[in-house]
């Protein structure tokens, strides 16, 4: 059997909640054509157990040649430093945007473009071949300058597929854009592919009716009474649903 170039480091998961953005963010790891790279970092709360995974598989972060940033948003691009060997790719128009982010904007910190520029950073201005096997592709729209990878007929899609139920609608529901680019760029990544890995979703097969390639698990574990027992939940398949409503605020 042929091992897959594609680690999923870190599941994607479409999941609000009342008090906080919770930012469950996808995180690859792509080993082929003797190159070594992470597609996103995710946000600041994955990174001690990023390096950690990293490590289980058998990489130091020290031997990641390249990070590709899909986009410059918290949830994304807030690792990027880890790594001090990697050539950080991303948009020209995504470096530009976060040296000059927009008051509204808080997805991006106003700091991203200054921590970004101390990095070894190749932006690119279209479809670049990486390698053999990997190009990045434009998927404006999420953001300025949003990208994707593929490599083979797998588009690792960042935030322009954020998750399957986006794709089954053929628009961005999840994270509406006012840039019109958004839905194009969905389009086009669909079209790309018969493997997606979202932004926040599981892996799916492209198809009339998305398919997961695999199962979620998740436990959340709540310290809430000093002299009682902790409380856990856990979501995934394998327990019943939870919450037959949830809170409108
Ligand atoms: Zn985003």
């Amino acid at each position: 059997m042929i091992e897959s170039p594609i680690t999923l480091l870190f599941s994607g998961l479409p999941v609000t909640a009342d008090g906080f953005i919770p930012g469950i963010s996808t995180v690859v790891l792509v080993r082929c054509d003797d190159r070594t790279v992470l597609f996103d970092t995710g946000p600041y709360a994955y990174r001690p157990i990023l390096q950690g995974r990293l490590r289980k598989h058998g990489i130091d972060p020290a031997s990641i040649d390249t990070v590709v940033l899909s986009h410059a948003h918290w949830d994304s691009a807030a690792n990027a430093d880890l790594f001090p060997n990697a050539t950080i790719v991303l948009h020209e128009r995504e470096l530009a945007y976060a040296e000059n982010t927009a008051a509204h904007d808080d997805q991006t910190p106003a700091y991203a473009g200054r921590v970004l520029r101390r990095l070894k950073l190749q932006t690119v201005s279209a479809d670049t071949e990486l390698s053999a096997t990997m190009r990045i592709v434009e998927l404006p729209g999420h953001t300025p300058g949003s990208i994707g990878l593929l490599v083979g007929d797998t588009l690792l899609a960042g935030d322009t597929v954020y998750c399957a139920a986006d794709a089954a609608a053929g628009e961005v529901r999840s994270v509406p854009s006012a840039d019109p680019r958004a839905t194009e760029s969905l389009k086009k990544a669909l079209g790309l592919a018969s493997v997606i890995y979202p932004g926040h979703d599981r892996p799916f097969r492209v198809g009339a009716k998305p398919t997961y390639l695999d199962d979620y698990a998740m436990r959340i574990r709540f310290f809430t009474d000093p002299e009682g027992f902790d409380e856990e939940i856990r979501i995934g398949a394998f327990a019943p649903k939870s919450f037959a409503s949830w809170p409108s605020d």
